[in-house]
């Protein structure tokens, strides 16, 4: 599996529609502060069904559509298109290749689809259970995120290793067994 491109139109500081193609290897995003790389990575959080505000440094769902700058209006929609190759199938589906969408317009109305077709958030998160790129994953780490790994308790760490590691599932499996 692996990520192809993102299509951004109205999210965050992204008011033209772009389109990020990733080719293969690694990508590394540069940029001076303020230019918006923080805003991809949560353009991928947000269309893989990301339901915090916070956590997308908002205090409203809307803040994420474009708000407007000095020499131009604000945008009514934020719309963010991921197309994933998945011809190794690591994602569950007979799809060799996955495009997810999310739309949002400003009064809240918001909508899902999976390869162009309207669906259900539930959809979308399924796809991505058990994969570990999901909601709440350490597949995207964000600026915060690095000062509270370094800054938590060694019990907490070793949790977050335990779950990236994949061990804290079967931890999770046997203390259900003990107590059955
Ligand atoms: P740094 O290097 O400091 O981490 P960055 O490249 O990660 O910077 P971002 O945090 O992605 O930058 O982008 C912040 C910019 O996005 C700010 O200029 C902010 O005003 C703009 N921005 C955030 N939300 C919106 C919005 N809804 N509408 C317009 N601009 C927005
Ligand atoms: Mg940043």
């Amino acid at each position: 599996m692996q990520l192809k491109s993102i299509e951004i139109i109205g999210f965050k500081s992204f008011a033209d529609k772009t389109l990020i193609k990733f080719p293969g290897g690694m990508t590394g995003i540069v940029g001076p502060n303020g230019s918006g790389k923080s805003n991809i990575a949560e353009s991928i959080r947000w269309v893989m069904g990301e339901q915090s505000a916070k956590n997308l440094r908002g205090s409203r769902m809307p803040d994420v559509i474009f708000s407007g700058s000095a020499d131009r209006r604000s945008l009514g929609m934020a719309s963010v298109t991921l197309t994933l190759d998945n011809s190794d199938h690591f994602i569950k589906t007979p799809f060799d290749e996955l495009k997810l969408s999310r739309k949002l317009f400003r009064n809240g109305d918001s909508s899902y689809y999976l390869n162009e077709k309207q669906c259900r958030l539930k959809d979308i998160t399924d796809l991505f259970m058990d994969t570990g790129i999901g909601q709440g994953s350490l597949s995207i780490i964000s600026q915060g995120n690095v000062e509270q790994i370094f800054n938590s308790k060694p019990e907490e760490r070793r949790s977050i290793i335990e779950n990236v590691a994949g061990v804290y599932k079967y931890k999770q499996h046997k203390s259900t067994a003990q107590k059955e």
